[in-house]
């Protein structure tokens, strides 16, 4: 009666029917859920070699959920090291917009249930993939490995609005509500502007 499953990355527990890790992101291999559930609620592992990581530094061979260093993509605000860490989350999309967007401090209370309650950071690169929008979050330099997937079939409100000197991106679901400020752009980081001024025509009415 096991309708639960783990993330094969972090750990986590989720839904059996869960496409995504609510705490780290991680697509999860489809099989777990189309198994007719194994009665135990021991999972042996059929860890599914994760997707290829870039790997300039030799990671542990065999730990059991394979510990990721962080420090390894490089540092956050830059597009190659977020989209490295995205492929290893099992992100490939080529045609996703990534943006950069600080947390809004008074969005403490919506974040406590539903989808967005890992998000936890100060800051976020925000990919709008193909299927959803990947958070990546992180702290002064490096990502912290607290992400969120959200599903655009679960995305009940997006707007990107124009609050004069930045943006606000919110992103809401059934039950959960995260928003965001998203600057227009960021010195020496030409990409925010670009993809903030795409995604105020696609979203910003
Ligand atoms: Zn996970």
């Amino acid at each position: 009666m096991s309708d639960q499953k783990f993330c094969f990355s972090c750990g986590q527990k989720m839904p059996a029917s869960a496409s995504f890790c609510p705490n780290c992101g991680q697509r999860q291999p489809q099989f777990q859920a189309a198994v007719p559930a194994t009665p135990a609620a021991v999972i042996t592992p059929t860890v599914p070699v994760p997707p290829v990581t870039p790997a300039p530094v030799q990671s542990a061979p065999t730990a059991a959920p394979q510990a990721i260093d962080l420090k390894n993509f490089g540092k956050a605000l830059d597009i190659d090291a977020v989209n490295r860490y995205r492929q290893a989350l099992g992100y490939t999309s080529p045609d996703n917009l990534i943006i950069w967007a600080q947390h809004l401090p008074d969005m403490k209370m919506y974040l406590l249930l539903g989808a967005f309650s890992y998000l936890t950071s100060k800051q976020y690169m925000i990919s709008f993939e193909d299927d959803g929008i990947l958070f990546l979050g992180f702290g002064l330099t490096y990502f912290d490995g607290k992400n969120a997937f959200i599903n655009f079939n679960d995305v009940k409100k997006l707007s990107f609005k124009n609050i004069g000197i930045a943006y606000h991106l919110t992103v809401a679901t059934q039950d959960s509500k995260m928003k965001v400020q998203v600057n227009r752009f960021i010195m020496g980081h030409p990409w925010q502007a670009a993809n903030v001024k795409i995604l105020a025509q696609r979203y910003h009415k």
